[in-house]
């Protein structure tokens, strides 16, 4: 049987989520023999791949980027998991929810700076609205909430998947720290 093809994905995000999902320690190496990993900031691929069996997002949908790749993930995964309060209700992204970009931009590149005040815009995807859930863009198979989850509730969760079980996570995550 072939095993099954996992990838990671980060979007606006601190990368806590992806730091925790290495804090499974030794534990990553007994899982590594039973998955693939397909796509991640831990591999060297640049395209999401077709085919992925489980897709593990960290970050909330914050720019014109972030969901053109969530569209992208969601039709080329099987199963998608929301990772961390991010993904799940945008949490820390979502604090600009209050104020107009323009707003935001200002703060950051004009208020705050002491030198070269400038916005910067070359490379640099357009910010949406609001930043906002997954769930907002796409369907989203499970949510593990917390800030970061913590290791073992990822290790959980992602051994249950690979032994064909959807994992049933009452009472093993939390919101926040
Ligand atoms: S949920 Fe917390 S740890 Fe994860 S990306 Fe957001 S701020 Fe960072």
């Amino acid at each position: 049987m072939s095993k099954p093809r996992i990838a990671t994905l980060w979007l606006d995000g601190c990368s806590g989520c992806h730091m925790s999902l290495l804090d499974m320690d030794e534990r990553i190496i007994a899982l590594a023999g039973k998955i693939e990993l397909v796509y991640g900031p831990l591999v060297d691929i640049k395209e999401f791949p077709e085919g992925v069996d489980v897709a593990v997002v960290e970050g909330a949908v914050s720019s014109v980027e972030d969901e053109h790749k969530i569209r992208i993930v969601r039709e080329r995964s099987k199963f998608l998991i929301a990772l961390g309060d991010c993904a799940v209700t945008a949490n820390v992204p979502g604090m600009r929810n209050y104020y107009t970009c323009e707003a935001v931009l200002d703060r950051a590149y004009y208020e705050n700076a002491t030198i070269q005040a400038q916005t910067p815009n070359v490379g640099i995807p357009a910010l949406l609205p609001k930043a906002l859930p997954l769930h907002e863009f796409v369907k989203v198979d499970l949510f593990v909430p917390g800030c970061p989850p913590q290791a073992d509730a990822i290790y959980y969760v992602l051994s249950e998947l690979v032994e064909g079980r959807i994992p049933d996570l009452a009472g093993k995550t939390r919101f926040g720290i």
